[in-house]
């Protein structure tokens, strides 16, 4: 049985046992899929062809029987001579002394190693007796620890094939390898390991990368469909003759994108399922409008809704929003950190006699103290930043209202079948008409000046700035010394009409409120700001940001900033002050100044920090894929995660004999269902 331990392979003892569980090797299935993780491929050239330093392979004869010389305690080096193409070629080996009563003089070897052109001389690093086979010479690599080297991991995996590849059987129905044209699961297997050609390996790669695709999809959605199921929502009944009033009322009419989305969502706010839906749109795409909609669908359907955000100022100004937005249709409340005393008192009142219908705030909203009369609906903003733990606190007060992610970080196609497989996603990939594109310019430090004279000319036609002040990592403190320093270069630069304002994440409350009532007010005409402009703010008649240091931020917190910018109907500019130093510095700028699209943008940061980094470190979470890769084999994960959704709809693994292995697989991967929350 391929779950049996890896002791029963022939050749595996305890010692070899031991390191192969360093490597994650138990069991003889997992020895069987330990793949490598690359092939050389070496063909034979011509010597005149092969290129100094390059590792090369060479076929010929050895000449002269091998001379061993050892130094120190365990080293030695075994020099022989090899004739090719009628020339002697010298050849030196370290530390396998047990190589030399195999070369005798006459015989075939082919050595692979670094050629120096020069002493015509190669310094081998694998060899094999008898002639180069007619095809490519494909040598597969894997990693090992301990004292394993490739050639004993090979000669442990030839074993186990020859003991149990019989055993290896397919899980993937039929018609799946047929229209595919990929190689069954125990071909696949040993072409990994032992690869006849090229063609060979190319199949077999592609046949697991659809395999683990597939896997993959079908365990998250089924977890999503499961989770759907066994959670009781709440059926809200809402009333769709009040929200398209309220919909009409609206100073625009809303993109197709935003009615789909909206759609979605008050499509799960009806059925009685709980809501796990993840709202995606690029800044300024309208996600405010969606949110503000199903907000009062949820209140016409008699329940309270909240809305929390990650910082106070974002709540502050959702408040104000929200307030104008609903007028007298609903009572909006603010309740963050800073609201105290008495007004605290007044607002937990109002929420737990339901008097409020819509609570806007931060955290502060899932402590303890807060007790809601009946909520009803949920939404999370920007819930990357915030963390996906707030569904559990709400959950533990007793709550279970629908919950609804957004997020304006545009996520790569890629990434959100994969991380966000078990949720349903709404995306809002339209623009409101109208809308200018914002123009991009990256420029070098010493040209700030000309800058400045930019924004004060801008000033004087009535428009705003946001300088972002350069930051300096992993120091709060710094990075606002560095602001209140701008700040104060800048008023004195600028002539006294100008309003230069400050703004950071220490200011206390009130005074960031204050200053941001100025600056919408026009009263503050250039904002210097740390990031925390960054989520969220509007301001349309603010038409240009400047970023210092630039080349500090990732592509898409780059975006986050420039959409502060945009938002109205006049001509923005975004102006990168960077001078990055490596390739990828300088590439990011160069994104940034020829992609306006977030969803692009988001395509090229995953190309250049790829999947692990994009959501930072902590939050990453992302699946690992044996043989498949996210990136590049998009295609595949597109047609896996087609194939999942059709097998999982019509129910097929239940209904079809065909289906049967792999439904067995599932429900060995799935046993752990319990830990849905
Ligand atoms: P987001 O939250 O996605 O960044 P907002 O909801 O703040 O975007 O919308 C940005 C601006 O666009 C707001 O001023 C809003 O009033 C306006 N807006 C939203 N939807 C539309 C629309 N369909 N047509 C015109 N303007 C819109
Ligand atoms: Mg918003």
């Amino acid at each position: 049985m391929l779950s049996e331990l890896v002791t029963e392979v022939k050749g595996v003892g305890d010692k070899a046992a031991e390191d192969l569980a360093s490597m994650n090797i138990h069991t003889v299935a997992d020895l069987l899929y330990y793949f490598p993780y690359r092939y050389d491929v070496y063909e034979i050239k011509p010597l005149s062809e092969l290129i100094h330093d390059d590792k090369v392979t060479i076929e010929g004869r050895v000449i002269h029987e091998p001379s061993l010389t050892f130094y120190g305690r365990k080293r030695s080096r075994l020099s022989f001579t090899v004739e090719v193409e009628g020339i002697a070629v010298k050849a030196v080996m370290f530390n396998r002394a047990f190589a030399k009563k195999q070369l005798h003089a006459e015989s075939m070897v082919t050595l692979t190693g670094k050629w120096d052109a020069h002493r015509l001389q190669i310094t081998v690093s694998n060899y094999k007796l008898g002639p180069a086979e007619e095809q490519a010479n494909i040598n597969p690599v894997y990693s090992v620890k301990g004292d394993f080297t490739n050639i004993k991991l090979k000669k442990i995996i030839r074993a186990a094939l020859s003991q149990y590849g019989k055993e290896i059987s397919e899980i993937l129905p039929d018609t799946y390898i047929k229209s595919y044209k990929i190689p069954g699961r125990k071909d696949a297997v040993y072409a990994m390991h032992f690869p006849a050609d090229r063609t060979a390996l190319k199949h077999a790669r592609r046949r697991f990368t659809y395999e683990e695709f597939l896997l993959f999809q079908l365990k998250m959605q089924l977890l999503r469909k499961l989770k759907r199921e066994s959670t009781q929502g709440n059926a809200h009944d809402y009333d769709p003759g009040k929200v398209q009033d309220f919909i009409n009322g609206f100073p625009f009419s809303l993109t197709n994108a935003q009615t789909k989305s909206l759609n979605q969502i008050l499509g799960d706010l009806k059925s009685p399922f709980r809501m796990n839906r993840l709202l995606q749109g690029d800044v300024g795409s309208g996600k405010t409008a969606v949110a503000a909609i199903s907000l009062y669908a949820a209140i016409t359907a008699g329940k309270q809704g909240a809305l929390m955000v990650p910082t106070e100022i974002l709540a502050e100004q959702h408040f104000q929003s929200l307030t104008e937005l609903f007028g007298e249709k609903a009572t909006i409340v603010l309740l963050t950190g800073s609201v105290k005393g008495k007004k605290r008192k007044e607002i937990l009142a109002a929420i737990q006699n339901n008097e409020a219908d819509i609570i806007v705030g931060t955290h502060a909203l899932i402590q303890d103290e807060v007790i809601f009369n009946d909520l009803g609906f949920v939404i999370v903003d920007e819930q990357h930043r915030f963390g996906v733990e707030q569904r559990r606190t709400l959950k533990d007060k007793g709550l279970n209202p629908d919950v609804l992610f957004m997020t304006a970080t545009p996520i790569p196609r890629t990434l959100a079948i994969t991380a966000f497989g078990d949720m349903d996603v709404s995306i809002i990939d339209e623009m409101p008409v109208g809308r200018k594109e914002i123009e991009t310019l990256w420029a070098k430090e010493n040209t700030f000046e000309r800058i400045l004279d930019f924004i004060e000319k801008r000033v004087a036609e009535g428009e705003q700035a946001y300088v972002i002040s350069p930051l300096i990592e992993e120091s709060d403190k710094l990075d606002i010394q560095n602001a209140v320093d701008l700040f104060h270069q800048l008023q004195e630069y600028f002539p006294e009409k100008v309003k230069v304002g400050l703004m950071h994440g220490r200011l206390p409350s009130a005074e960031k409120e204050g200053v941001m009532k100025q600056f919408a007010a026009n009263e503050i005409h250039v904002l210097v700001s740390t990031t925390v402009v960054e989520v969220g703010v509007n301001v349309p008649n603010a038409t240009i940001m400047v970023i210092y240091d630039a080349e500090r931020f990732g592509l898409s917190q780059l975006h986050q900033l420039r959409g502060r910018v945009g938002r109205g109907d006049k001509q923005s500019y975004c102006i990168l002050i960077a001078e990055p130093k490596g390739e990828v510095g300088k590439e990011r700028m160069r994104i940034m100044t020829e992609t306006a699209n977030g969803f692009e943008l988001s395509e090229q940061d995953l190309r250049l920090r790829g999947p692990g980094d994009f959501f930072g470190k902590k939050q990453s979470g992302m699946p690992e894929f044996k043989v498949a890769d996210m990136i590049h084999d998009y295609r595949a994960l597109e047609t896996a995660r087609n194939d999942a959704q059709e097998i999982i709809e019509t129910n097929i693994l239940e209904n079809d004999k065909e289906f049967y292995s792999l439904r067995q697989y599932l429900e060995q991967e799935l046993s752990f269902l319990d830990k849905l929350d």
